[in-house]
């Protein structure tokens, strides 16, 4: 596989500083690993502050050239990109699945679903629509320009290693923002290939720049930055935080996509077919490694025995395994400490009174592997119930009423994405209504998509993702008073 990529001239293992591919200042390099097998693919090099610095400059110096092209130019090369990464699928696919892990069909469906937000983002370029507002007096014309905000610092986290990045740097490009990315360490290869893909594209040197290294030290070196106006974050709610003190100094535009703790609740009038198959979804991706992963299944005391049986069968016929091999649909976790946070989770539930009714073991495959896993009689004091497992295991939470589940669900301080299983028309809207959460999946447990609004309220976040929203986090609204006409 990684000959493919090789010859394909995508396996990039160098940083890209102003259209030009650089190593660290001091040559220090910090080492990529599959998932999977522990082996090394290749060596980027460990960057810190200097070459943030640089970066900054070189994404500074070509905003203006930049944001000053017409909607129509900035629309073409984000096309040209989007048909390149359409182009190279394959290869972006393999790229992901060797560093990430995930199977090899996920890793296809994210090259499609990253691809996506460039697509729509070089479309959305030509909407950038201002107002004319009437004025108070006749002779003065009040106009709104909506214009970039300048540098775009981007962060990114390991479990979309493509589409984390398109989806913040799409938008960015389309509105005439320039950008530096900072990917995750565990996924950098990634990111390089698709960068390599943009100045093929014609997306001109030092618009796309990617740091990456002593994240830390880059971050500080974005924080500090003047010329960065703005910071885009998606990852753990900790550093999200962090992100947004440090902007404070130089006020920055922030957003932060963080963690979430999805229910996922089942009513007694749900159909049975449709929860299984939703929740098995919005659970098991990516081997539970998503934000908007269900991570708490809520399930009506009258159903709960039914679907719990249903459940386990369809979770028995999974397939652990190298992402690689055909078949598989459910890879390693992204190191052993994820594997050791799911066994923590999993000790607390049982020592609390839960009861393992699937798994509940490292798999046989080793390391990185955990068995998919059902876990029954859940409830709110299990760390299952308050924090993000982020490792392939269902914990199963009886109740009552629609009130207990509404308060249960809500009983956190993340509010990204929840689930709600009911053929009752009437009930799917009370508790979407009810429900404190950016996005909810009624009847349906893959709901991502870059047409609509992706984001989180309380501690899961700042601003949205994706759809013509998306836009608006990029760009600054400007007032124009013409007056004594
Ligand atoms: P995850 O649990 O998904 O790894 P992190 O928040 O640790 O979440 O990582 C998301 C991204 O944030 C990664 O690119 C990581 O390198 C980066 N990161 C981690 N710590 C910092 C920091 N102090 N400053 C800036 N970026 C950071």
């Amino acid at each position: 596989a990684l000959d493919r990529i090789r010859n394909s001239g995508l396996l990039k293992t160098q940083g890209l500083v102003g259209g030009k591919w650089i190593d660290s200042y001091d040559g220090k390099k910090i080492e990529v690993q599959n998932p999977a097998t522990g082996d090394v693919i290749a060596s980027v090099p460990c960057m810190g502050s200097k070459e943030t610095t640089d970066a900054i400059s070189s994404a500074y110096s070509t905003y203006s050239s930049w944001s000053k092209l017409t909607a129509a130019e900035r629309s073409k090369a984000l096309r040209n990109w989007y048909d390149l990464i359409i182009k190279h699928k394959d290869e972006l696919a393999l790229l992901i699945t060797l560093e990430q892990g995930k199977p090899i069909k996920e890793a296809l469906g994210e090259v499609n679903y990253g691809a996506s937000f460039i697509e729509f983002f070089s479309e959305e370029a030509k909407r950038i629509y201002g107002d004319i507002i009437p004025a108070p007096l006749s002779d003065r014309r009040l106009l709104v320009l909506k214009q970039p905000v300048g540098v775009v610092g981007a962060i990114t986290p390991w479990n979309f290693p493509l589409a984390m990045i398109t989806r913040k740097v799409g938008p960015a490009l389309a509105c005439g923002c320039t950008v530096v990315v900072k990917p995750s360490e565990y996924t950098p290869l990634t990111a390089l290939a698709a960068a390599d893909l943009a100045l093929q594209a014609g997306i001109p040197p030092g618009a796309l720049n990617i740091v990456m290294g002593n994240a830390p030290e880059i971050g500080d070196a974005l924080l500090k930055s003047t010329q960065v106006r703005k910071i885009t974050f998606t990852g753990s709610t900790a550093v999200g935080k962090k992100l947004m003190e440090g902007s404070a100094s130089t006020v920055k535009k922030v957003s932060l996509e963080l963690g979430g703790n999805a229910p996922c609740i089942v009513f007694d009038d749900a159909d049975i077919d449709v929860a299984v198959k939703g929740s098995l979804a919005a659970k098991f991706r990516n081997s539970d490694q998503t934000c908007v992963c269900a991570n708490r299944i809520l399930v009506q005391e009258g159903i709960y025995e039914e679907f719990a049986k249903a459940f386990v069968k369809a979770v028995q016929g999974m397939q652990v395994g190298n992402g690689l091999v055909e078949g598989t649909s459910q890879g390693p976790l992204i190191n052993e400490a994820a594997v050791q946070k799911v066994e923590k989770f999993v000790n607390d539930a049982t020592s609390k009174g839960a009861n393992v009714i699937l798994g509940g073991r490292r798999h046989s495959l080793g390391k990185t592997f955990y068995e998919p896993t059902v876990v029954s009689n859940v409830n709110r004091d299990m760390l299952l119930f308050k924090d993000e497992v982020f490792g392939p295991v269902a914990p199963l939470v009886p109740f009552k009423t629609e009130e207990d589940a509404i308060s249960m669900a809500n009983d956190t301080n993340a509010g990204l994405a929840a689930y709600v299983f009911t053929k009752s028309i009437p009930r799917s809207w009370r508790v979407s209504e009810a429900l404190e959460y950016g996005l909810v999946g009624v009847n349906e447990g893959i709901i991502s998509t870059e047409v609509a609004p992706f984001g989180g309220v309380k501690q899961s976040g700042l601003g949205r993702e994706g759809s013509k929203y998306g836009m608006d986090e990029y760009l600054e609204v400007k007032y124009v008073c013409m007056g004594n006409l």
